[in-house]
């Protein structure tokens, strides 16, 4: 018998990729640089389905099904590249590599390219959903060319997560357009956990709530517009109580946050296409402050206000209009990345596509991504979500609120950076007449930058060291 795929990389995500396969009834090859790890998955999930173990690289390439399907799961990286590199030559035009780590998508477009040079098509997917997503139906955004997808998408549609029927898997677009895609998607996620996290922190220190007082208003929320996976584990870690001290286990957790690098390139490459992501950025930059010990330990004696200031009733709704507001701010920054990722690689990528196969599967599944879906569906070259009708009405009713949070958050010293940002972002593209006049201005002066002006078309520098007239640049 032959395999209709094969996966290569047995660690959590691929054994449970694997698994996936062969519960939907793909026969499956399974192979892994330490063999123990391909045994022990067949020896303890074997009766799951057709497994066919391959020892070697060359074994593994010979059971699998033309043209054939080789999806890699291994660590992101040089350990990508050597995997590749072993099985390229054992493949024949026509033939498919899968990668479904977390790769850079710049690493995607050149690996794209230089296997199309041998007539293999290189896909690199993004996955999302971790290890449990893996098994039960991850969110999944494969790239590479619309041929290789014929061949591979109603395998991945069949074992991606499903949402009223609708697989959440679809073709985003060619090379690099996946792993663009779902680095974005961990950047959204960064930004959607820190305002969690700074909701969380006001509702604690402004309002004086338990961490068990807590998880019942998450709770509340997620019966409402909020309703979503990331609202939903919040409650459960709010409410357990740790067992060895009886403390609240967000007490005995370290406070220092880590982060394996995806929302970091989301910032970088915004910076690279010239994106105003500030929700993401300060969420990176959020976990980046609390992981200085050293710079926290210094600056604890430094000067706060005065907390006897406590915040009043409605305060908890107040908080939710500021959650809601700002996670459109951060979902509308992250599609503005795409559409300009999308721009600038010629992907074409469908943003409203990319809101459906998010519904489900992934960390950042909720009912808000069907409100994107219909924004996209009613404009689809609408330059931000903000301007959706229902958008733009929630962040009206929201505002006031909003504003009353991130004052709140200033007045008694609780950093809120996700909040605030978020209505800066808001109130900047508001409004009428920004500062960067000023800014031109002075750069004109120092640098003689030049300006353009309001009432003609043109270069201009004002002479500053001279008579200050003007003159065409
Ligand atoms: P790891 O990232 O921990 O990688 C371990 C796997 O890589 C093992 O199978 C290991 O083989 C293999 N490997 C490492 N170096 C090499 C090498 N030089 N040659 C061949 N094989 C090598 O595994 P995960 O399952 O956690 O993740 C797999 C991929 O999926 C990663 O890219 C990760 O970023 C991505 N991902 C992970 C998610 C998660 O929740 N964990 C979610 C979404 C994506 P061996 O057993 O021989 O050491």
């Amino acid at each position: 018998q032959m395999a209709r795929i094969g996966v290569t990389g047995l660690a959590v995500m691929g054994r449970n990729l694997a698994r996936n396969l062969a519960r939907h009834g793909h026969p499956v090859a399974v192979h892994n640089r330490t063999a123990a790890r391909t045994k022990a998955l067949v020896e303890e999930f074997g009766g799951e389905g057709t497994f066919l173990p391959a020892e070697t690289a060359e074994q593994f390439v010979a059971s699998l099904e033309r043209p054939r399907r080789l999806v890699v799961m291994v660590k992101a990286g040089a350990p990508t590249d050597a995997v590749i590199d072993e099985f390229a030559p054992l493949l024949e035009p026509g033939d498919m590599i899968v990668d479904g780590g977390n790769a850079h998508f710049a690493d995607t477009r050149r690996r794209e390219a230089a296997l199309r040079e041998r007539g293999i098509h290189f896909v690199g997917a993004g996955i999302s959903g971790g290890e449990e997503g893996a098994l039960h139906g991850p969110s999944i955004m494969p790239g590479g060319s619309a041929e290789s997808y014929e061949a591979l998408g109603p395998l991945l549609e069949d074992i991606a997560a499903k949402v009223d029927g609708t697989p959440c898997c679809t073709h985003v677009g060619p090379d690099g357009a996946g792993h663009f895609v779902k680095m974005v998607h961990n950047g959204i996620e960064y930004s959607d956990m820190q305002l969690i996290a700074e909701s969380y922190d006001l509702l604690r220190h402004a309002a004086g709530l338990s961490p068990a007082e807590i998880a019942e208003v998450f709770r509340t929320w997620n019966t409402g517009r909020l309703e979503s996976y990331l609202i939903e584990i919040t409650a459960e870690v709010l409410a357990h109580t740790d067992a060895a001290t009886g403390e609240p286990f967000v007490d005995v957790v370290l406070d220092q946050a880590e982060q394996k690098g995806t929302g970091r390139w989301t910032v970088q490459t915004a910076l690279d296409l010239g994106v105003p992501v500030g929700g993401i950025a300060e969420a990176v930059f959020a976990r980046s402050v609390s992981g200085h010990a050293d710079l926290r330990e210094a600056s604890r004696n430094l000067p706060g206000p005065d907390r006897a200031a406590a915040a009043g009733p409605g305060f908890a709704d107040a908080v939710e209009k500021a959650l809601y507001a700002s996670k459109i701010v951060a979902y509308a920054q992250g599609f503005h990345e795409i559409q300009a990722g999308s721009a600038e690689y010629g992907w074409n990528i469908d943003a409203g596509a990319m809101a459906t196969i998010w519904r489900g599967g992934c960390i950042i599944r909720a009912r808000f991504l069907d409100r994107i879906r219909a924004a996209y569906e009613a404009d689809p070259s609408t330059p931000t979500l903000l301007t959706d009708d229902h958008f733009a009405e929630a962040l009206g009713d929201a505002q006031d609120a909003w504003r009353e949070v991130v004052a709140t958050a200033a007045r008694l010293g609780i950093p809120a950076p996700g909040f605030a940002t978020a209505l800066a972002y808001y109130d900047s593209l508001r409004a009428d007449r920004l500062p960067a006049a000023l800014t031109q201005g002075q750069r004109d002066f120092f640098g003689a930058h030049t300006y353009r002006r309001v009432d003609r078309d043109g270069s201009f520098h004002t002479l500053w060291g001279g008579d200050r007239t003007e003159v065409t640049a």
